[in-house]
């Protein structure tokens, strides 16, 4: 269902009327956690005035540590709601429990699987019957043949509206949290017919390293990219080494403006 062999063109998927396919260089922006009603109203205000056109933050966190910030849960998809209300911008957020997929459905216009999930099998089914667009990262230990199995599992349940996430996989190299795999992007584009977009800040987990990976998705032909930013990293709940702050945000939108994106 996902291959492209029975299905040449590349497919546009629809976020709250915001397309990301073939000729766009979507961005999405916002925090990587929800924390509070007025950081994650900052946050979308930062990515907006720089042109992102989705919002992402998580209020369901899936943390290596049982002892990190878990999210808000629905009180954070509450926050999302309201800033939505606020912004107009469209909500990406994930869902770590197949149990809870009708919840974060009832507020998300896209639901997030992460990394850790990509082959939570009962995830995906439970995702595929919601009717909701789904971000599917790419398991940080999967093949490209995996990844698309796993998009094929919500595309069984008659939901073809998924987006491919490369967010970096494991490899020897310790100086990157995860080694951003650059090649899966024409490679996933040319097996499948869905879009396929780049996450730099959890591929590297480091702020430097998000606008150069940024250039090398585009360069690529990525139909976009997400990117975390916060209004205050030192004070963040998560991830806050790899956010990005006002100035670095322009910088990065600028970019993503004068770099057209490859069709
Ligand atoms: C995220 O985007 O918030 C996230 C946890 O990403 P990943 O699943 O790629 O680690």
């Amino acid at each position: 269902l996902v291959s492209r062999e029975n299905h040449p063109d590349r497919s546009v998927v629809r976020v709250g009327g915001v397309p990301i396919g073939p000729g766009t260089m979507t961005l999405i922006a916002g925090p990587c956690a929800v924390e509070t009603p007025e950081q994650t109203l900052q946050a979308a205000r930062m990515a907006q005035a720089a042109g992102a056109t989705l919002l992402r933050g998580g209020a369901f966190k899936p943390r290596t540590s049982p002892y990190a910030f878990q999210g808000l849960g629905e009180k954070g998809l509450r926050i999302l709601a309201d800033v939505r209300a606020e912004t107009g911008m469209p909500i990406v957020t994930e869902v770590v429990d197949a149990h809870d997929v009708e919840l974060v459905a009832s507020y998300a216009d896209m639901l997030q699987v992460g990394t850790r999930n990509m082959q939570n099998f009962a995830l995906l089914q439970a995702v595929g019957g919601v009717g909701k667009p789904v971000m599917l990262k790419r398991g940080m230990n999967a093949t490209i043949e995996e990844w698309l199995m796993a998009a094929e599992y919500v595309a069984q349940r008659g939901n073809l509206d998924i987006v491919l996430c490369e967010r970096g996989i494991r490899t020897f190299e310790k100086a990157t949290r995860n080694t951003l795999d650059i090649s899966a992007v024409p490679v996933a584009q040319r097996l499948s017919h869905l879009p396929v977009i780049v996450d730099p800040s959890h591929s590297g987990g480091r702020r430097d390293l998000v606008l150069p990976l940024t250039r090398a998705a585009i360069a690529v032909g990525a139909d976009g990219v997400i990117i975390d930013v916060h209004p205050n990293p030192e004070s963040a709940l998560c991830d806050g080494p790899q956010a990005l702050v006002d100035d670095d945000v322009r910088e990065l939108a600028q970019t993503v403006r004068d770099l057209p994106p490859i069709v």
